[in-house]
C-alpha cells in the first residue's frame, strides 16, 4: 500500500497527515514511479499555508526521485527499472506516484537518487537564474540572499565557477561561513548588519549588476537599493512573506531599474528546455563543480517536523524525504 502526506487545510506544519492512498496504474504517457527520495523546497510551505492556492486534498511536494515501476500507453523512451528524477509538478510526499513521462529525466550514472531527488528543483533553479534570467560572466557582481539555502549554496558554487563577484547574505555566522567555503567572494549576516551599507563597503560603492531575492517581504525594497543604475532585480521567493504591491516610479526613482519575478516553470515548460537545464545541471555536478549538500533528512511521515525546521531557519543546503 502507498503512503502519502495530505493537505485537507491550508495551515502550519500539522495539516501535513501521514495516510495511506490509492495511486491506480499510469494512464497513456504516464509513468507510475517508486519514489526512494523527495526534494523539500520552500514552495511546499507555500502551498501548505495558502500562498499559493489549491483545491483539497492535496499531496504537497514538488520534486523526486526513484524507479519506474509501469508505464503507460505510448511510454516509448521510459521502461521498468529506470532510475528518473523530476521537479515542478505537485503531489511529491509519497511512497509511489503517478507522472508524465516527458517531464521526468533519468538519473545519469554517478548520481544517487537522494543527490538528485535533493537537486532538481533547487538546482534548475539556480541554473535558470544565473544562465538565462541574467547571464553571469567573470564581469558581473551579484547579491544573492540565504546563499547557505538550498538554492543558495548551489548558486555560491556555480555563480563561482563562472567568475563572479558574489556577495552572499544569511543568517549568522555559522552560515556565513558554509555560503564562503561555498564560493562566495563576501558574505554578509544580514541578522547583525545592513547589507546594503555593506554592500557599499564591498563595492567601492558601484554596487551590483544583480540581486537575487527569495525573501521577499523582509529585503524589500532594501535590496533595489543595492543595484547600479540599470541593474536587475530578481525576485523569485516570499520565504518572509510577500511583497506588497507598489508603485513602479521606485524603480526609476532608483535608477531605471529592470525587475522581473521568474518562476521554473517557464524556463522548462518544453521538453528541450527541460532537458536544456537539467543536463547542465547534471554536468556541473558529474563535474564537481557544485556539489549537492544534503544536510538533512526526514521520514516521509515527518514531514511536519522538516516543515518546523525549513520554516524555523534551522536547516542549511537542500533536505529531503524518504518514503
Ligand atoms: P532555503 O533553504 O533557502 O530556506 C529559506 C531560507 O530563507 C532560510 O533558511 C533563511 O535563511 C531565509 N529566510 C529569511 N527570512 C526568512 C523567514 N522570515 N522565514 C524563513 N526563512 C527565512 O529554501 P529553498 O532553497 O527551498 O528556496 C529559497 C528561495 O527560492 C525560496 O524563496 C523559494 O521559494 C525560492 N525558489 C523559487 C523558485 C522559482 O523558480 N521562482 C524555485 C525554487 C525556489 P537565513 O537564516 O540565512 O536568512
Amino acid at each position: 500500500m502507498a503512503h502519502a502526506i495530505q493537505v485537507h487545510k491550508f495551515g502550519g506544519p500539522e495539516v501535513l497527515q501521514y495516510a495511506e492512498v490509492q495511486v491506480g496504474e499510469p494512464g497513456a504517457g504516464q509513468i507510475k514511479l517508486k519514489q526512494t527520495a523527495i526534494g523539500i523546497n520552500y514552495i511546499d510551505v507555500y502551498h501548505r499555508t495558502g500562498l499559493y492556492p489549491n483545491t483539497f486534498p492535496f499531496i504537497p511536494g514538488s520534486e523526486g526521485a526513484g524507479e519506474v515501476i509501469a508505464v503507460g500507453a505510448g511510454v516509448t523512451d521510459l521502461k521498468v527499472g529506470d532510475r528518473v528524477a523530476y521537479a515542478g509538478i505537485i503531489g511529491g510526499y509519497a511512497s509511489e506516484r503517478l507522472f508524465p513521462a516527458d517531464r521526468c529525466v533519468k538519473i545519469p550514472d554517478g548520481i544517487s537518487d537522494k543527490t538528485a531527488a535533493a537537486m532538481m528543483l533547487q538546482g534548475m533553479t539556480a541554473q535558470y537564474l544565473l544562465r538565462k534570467t541574467y547571464k553571469v560572466d567573470k564581469d558581473t557582481t551579484l547579491l544573492w540572499h540565504a546563499a547557505a539555502g538550498g538554492v543558495g549554496l548551489i548558486a555560491m558554487q556555480w555563480a563561482k565557477h563562472l567568475g563572479a563577484t558574489v556577495i552572499g547574505t544569511a543568517g549568522g555566522a555559522e552560515k556565513c561561513a558554509l555560503a564562503k567555503a561555498a564560493g562566495a567572494t563576501h558574505v554578509i549576516d544580514y541578522k547583525a548588519d545592513k547589507f546594503v551599507d555593506r554592500v557599499r563597503d564591498i563595492t567601492g560603492g558601484r554596487m551590483c549588476d544583480v540581486v537575487y531575492d527569495g525573501i521577499g517581504k523582509d529585503t524589500f525594497p532594501a535590496s533595489l537599493d543595492c543595484l547600479k543604475p540599470l541593474g536587475l532585480f530578481v525576485t523569485f521567493g516570499n520565504a518572509s512573506g510577500a511583497i506588497e504591491a507598489f508603485n513602479p516610479g521606485i524603480l526609476s526613482a532608483k535608477g531605471s531599474l529592470y525587475m522581473t519575478r521568474p518562476t521554473m516553470g517557464t524556463y522548462i515548460a518544453t521538453r528541450p528546455m527541460l532537458l536544456d537545464v537539467a543536463n547542465d545541471l547534471f554536468d556541473v555536478v558529474k563535474k564537481g563543480i557544485v556539489k549537492i549538500n544534503v544536510t538533512g533528512s526526514y521520514a516521509l511521515k515527518d514531514a511536519a517536523e522538516a516543515h518546523r525546521d525549513l520554516e524555523g531557519r534551522k536547516t542549511t543546503g537542500s533536505i529531503i524525504l524518504v518514503p
